[in-house]
């Protein structure tokens, strides 16, 4: 019996043990965090920028799920990556013919505030991307809107920004609630210039980060974030590890995450 209760002990001090010592990926300190692309949309049922994507990603802990916004042509926001997507442009055509295409998982292309909605329960933090419109007066309001639309939804602490657009990208830091993070991703604006506008850091391509690899010292230094953009490929996933990025993009989170273990 005492050996019984002795060997009972030994296992539970292992247990304990091995609880404290298990990997805490996504969202350990000092570690590269995922962020899944379009959502994670590889698995069945899915489709890039659907609801059941950003679901999917917020299923396997990833630190963040991207999405892209467009305003339609009678301004109604909306989640979809295309200038034109299955023969409708995006910023030009009426909110009817947009919210009835198809994904390709059969759902209809998401409204923005059905799809904050949808998302709400979840915990992965919305990546949200401002694509840049040839209206900038168009572009503006949408800015305006979703940021209103993510306070009434309670999501403004959980949101984070990034646009190619160099209007978009001050709009979004003047209009965002103060301290919500917003990321350029054109990738021609030095760490200090982005510091210099109040940009949160950068979140730009794997090929200009292989031009600038000293962009990663330069943004730590000055307190930014850095983020690259799209990395699917181990070898590449893992030069940004050893670099330090603070986020990998990827359309693979579930490779990036096996590395990251
Ligand atoms: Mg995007």
């Amino acid at each position: 019996m005492w050996r019984f209760r002795r060997c009972a002990f030994a296992g539970f001090v292992l247990m304990v043990f091995f609880a404290l010592t298990a990997p805490t990926y996504a969202q350990g300190s000092g570690m590269t965090k995922v962020i899944a692309h379009r959502g994670h949309w590889t698995p069945a049922g899915a489709a890039q920028n659907s609801i059941r994507s950003f679901i999917k990603a917020d299923s396997i802990n990833c630190y963040g799920s991207e999405f892209d916004i467009w305003m339609t042509g009678d301004d109604v926001p909306v989640v979809n990556h295309d200038t034109s997507f299955k023969g409708v442009v995006m910023e030009e055509s009426p909110s009817g013919d947009v919210l009835a295409v198809i994904l390709d998982n059969g759902e209809t292309l998401p409204r923005l505030d059905n799809f904050l909605e949808a998302i709400r329960p979840t915990s992965t933090r919305l990546i949200c991307e401002v694509k840049s419109h040839k209206d900038k007066v168009k572009e503006q309001k949408l800015i305006k809107e979703t940021v209103k639309m993510m306070e009434a939804n309670g999501l403004s602490p959980r949101v984070e920004y990034i646009t190619f657009s160099r209007e978009g990208l001050l709009n979004l830091i003047k209009y965002a609630p103060d301290g919500t993070p917003v990321y350029y991703l054109n990738g021609d604006m030095t760490p200090a210039e982005l510091k210099s506008v109040g940009a949160a850091g950068f979140d730009y391509s794997l090929s200009t980060v292989r031009k600038h690899p000293e962009w990663f010292d330069e943004a730590r230094k000055l307190g930014l974030k850095t983020n690259v953009w799209t990395v699917d490929d181990e070898a590449d996933m893992q030069w940004c590890i050893d670099l330090g990025a603070d986020f990998i993009t990827t359309n693979r989170p579930e490779r990036l995450f096996r590395l990251l273990w």
